[in-house]
């Protein structure tokens, strides 16, 4: 089966419409990321109802500025409540796109130590977004010891795509991929046990910005196509091989 590794469920619409197009297109598995109090419930309760639905927990950068130190605490006490029935700890990480004093740059560091301390405490992967700070988010992840992470739509340096295979840690693919040639080279580089494929839905649609509907989980397939066309690989053992990276990854 085809999956889809990290979206947001909230915003597409109806739910079983999501479901029926992927099955359509043989996406079997949709991990929902909560990105605040209130998306983190809508995740988790999809997960409990639907088969094809799994979540991860975590509080978005931009979202947690907002919050103060006793609400991410309380939020991530939900989350450990809720241990056994979610895959991982996303989407949490730092952004520097709209902050660059030391100040707001320290705090969002503050914070994303937090969820990295509570990944590691029960021994779950991170899903990590990481805009215009990649190179602190890796050296973070590194400097903590994190082992299982996913790094999402990462956008960095060459250099850091070889730290994160030398350090084990996967990068999903979205499905923007198709239109935006920096992934080509990533997806040539790295071997293919690392590599998972996403669609971040409703946003990265295969189309690019020219498209006018939201992207979801069924386009996945469209990251598939494209590693198995610069792998020159067959779509299905593309399908095979990552399958079971994601059930290796979050254990399943
Ligand atoms: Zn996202």
């Amino acid at each position: 089966m085809f999956i889809d590794v990290h979206c947001h469920l909230e915003m597409l619409g109806d739910v079983e419409k999501i479901i029926d197009n992927a099955r359509e297109k043989g996406v079997g598995k949709i991990v929902a990321a909560g990105t605040d109090v209130k998306t983190n419930r809508f995740a988790l309760e999809k997960s409990e109802k639907y088969e094809e639905i799994e979540c991860v927990l975590g509080i978005y950068p931009d979202d947690a500025l907002k919050m103060t130190d006793s609400d991410i605490d309380k939020e991530i006490e939900f989350i450990r409540e809720n241990r056994e029935k979610i895959l991982g700890i996303g989407e949490v990480g730092m952004d520097f796109k709209n902050t660059l004093d030391e100040k707001g740059r320290k705090r969002r560091e503050e914070i994303f130590r937090k969820f990295v301390s509570l990944a590691l405490d029960l021994n779950v992967p991170l899903i990590i977004h990481s805009r215009e700070a990649e190179r602190e988010c890796v050296g973070i992840l590194e400097s903590m010891g994190a082992k299982k992470v996913v790094m999402h739509s990462f956008f960095g340096d060459m250099d850091l795509v070889k730290k994160i295979m030398k350090n084990g840690w996967s990068l999903s693919i979205p499905t923007c991929c198709v239109k935006t040639d920096w992934f080509w080279g990533v997806i040539d580089f790295v071997d293919l046990s690392l590599l998972l494929c996403e669609t971040d839905s409703p946003y990265m649609h295969p189309e690019g910005r020219k498209a006018r509907k939201k992207n979801e989980p069924a386009n996945v397939v469209a990251s598939y196509g494209k590693i198995s066309e610069i792998k020159k690989l067959d779509l299905r053992d593309v399908e095979k091989v990552i399958e079971g990276n994601y059930k290796a990854l979050f254990g399943i």
